[in-house]
């Protein structure tokens, strides 16, 4: 109620970015829509749902905590599956409502193995190989054990998954580290089936990986960033776009966030706008105050630099960016402005569009962070 400003989600945008990963993944390889990070800032009680509605079934969190809040809104016969965290106390509720998990620590394993008897289900897991990432995972070396464990209670555990994670798949620079990763990978996974260890699947691509490996999509590909209509950095596109001949972007922003005009006034020749003396008034100019400030996510590195779109103009943020507000030079739209008229923050209005790159740049944020940072408490809404 009453907000200073609105998230919109576009529909079409979901249904289409998703068809396009579908279109460009291996025929057999499903979709599964990772919606940590609050669904990278796109609402985790609303986003799920319009992937859904567009036809994905798989979903990968990063914790307990978000899969459980996962679970109240999807149908029970979507898959969801936790890549991070589950702590001991979660386990429990995770193997009963058949929730898929990561497993990379013998203590995991151990733990699991005893709730799951416990509890009288199996636990569905994902076996993930250290493969060059030094984050999660088992080392070849380790896995001659592992397996045996889970050999021998294979009577509570179904192993759903054999997987691994790339390391910065999204820069060429990364390209020898990365093959190093898959050679590491088939070595780790040729040990566990020479042990007569199978899983359901394999998976091991994110967005960029994906893009760069098509050999590696296999069963699954785990796709964040793209699926809310960004690359996961400017190259994977350079590369995607030579690769296919295409000049125009092919994904949608799904995100659109708005505010509005809170006041207008003039400010005389020679004056300074807002805090401190960063903006000096060369003319008389016209100026609109819109409720959005650094509370709201609208980073204060952004003071003099950011832009916003007015009656289909773009405009300059001048002065620096305050808590709650932000002021903007209407010097090319001043006649028509009225308190109450629409402001685009990020994305489109007309033919003029702030990307979250653009937006991301000046603050010198990725868009990743600059998506997973916009404020819980902004409003999301479908469109
Ligand atoms: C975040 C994450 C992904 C998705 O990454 P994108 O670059 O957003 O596609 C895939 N797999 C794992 C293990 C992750 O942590």
């Amino acid at each position: 109620m009453f907000d200073s400003s609105r998230l919109e989600l576009s529909k079409e945008a979901v249904r289409h970015n998703i068809q396009f990963l579908q279109t460009h993944i291996a025929p057999h390889a499903e979709v599964s829509s990772v919606v940590k990070g609050n669904a990278y800032g796109h609402g985790l009680h609303i986003y799920p749902r319009l992937a859904f509605e567009a036809g994905v079934r798989h979903f990968s969190v990063f914790s307990a905590s978000e899969a459980y809040e996962l679970r109240q809104i999807l149908p029970t016969e979507t898959r969801i599956m936790i890549m991070g965290d589950v702590s001991d106390e979660a386990l429990e509720w995770v193997i009963t409502e058949h929730i898929e998990f990561f497993v990379f620590t013998k203590e995991r394993l151990l733990k699991t193995i005893e709730i799951a008897k416990k509890i009288e289900r199996k636990a569905f897991i994902h076996l993930e190989f250290e493969t060059g990432m030094n984050r999660t995972g088992f080392s070849v070396q380790e896995l001659t054990e592992i397996t045996q464990w889970i050999l021998e209670h294979a009577s509570c555990l179904h192993v759903k998954g054999f997987c691994t994670h790339f390391a910065g798949a999204e820069s060429m620079q990364n390209w020898e580290r990365i093959q190093h990763q898959k050679a590491r990978f088939y070595a780790s996974m040729e040990q566990v089936q020479s042990q007569s260890l199978h899983a359901d699947e394999v998976h091991t691509c994110c967005s960029a990986a994906s893009v760069r490996l098509p050999d590696m999509h296999h069963d699954l590909v785990r796709i964040g960033i793209m699926q809310y209509g960004f690359w996961s950095s400017p190259e994977v596109f350079s590369e995607f776009a030579s690769k296919h001949e295409i000049h125009n972007d092919p994904l949608q922003r799904v995100i659109r966030w708005t505010s509005r005009v809170m006041s207008t006034k003039w400010v005389e020749e020679g004056e300074f706008i807002g805090y401190g003396s960063t903006y000096l008034a060369q003319k008389r100019t016209p100026i609109a105050i819109v409720p959005i400030g650094y509370s709201h996510g609208f980073s204060r590195s952004l003071s003099n630099q950011g832009r916003a779109i007015l009656h289909g103009k773009r405009v300059a943020v001048i002065g620096i960016v305050n808590m709650n507000c932000l002021a903007l030079d209407i010097s090319d739209v001043a006649e028509t402005v009225e308190t109450g008229d629409e402001v685009v923050l990020i994305g489109r209005q007309g033919d003029m569009e702030v990307s979250v790159a653009s937006f991301g740049e000046l603050s010198e944020q990725l868009n990743y962070e600059l998506l997973t940072r916009l404020p819980v408490d902004i409003p999301r809404v479908a469109v």
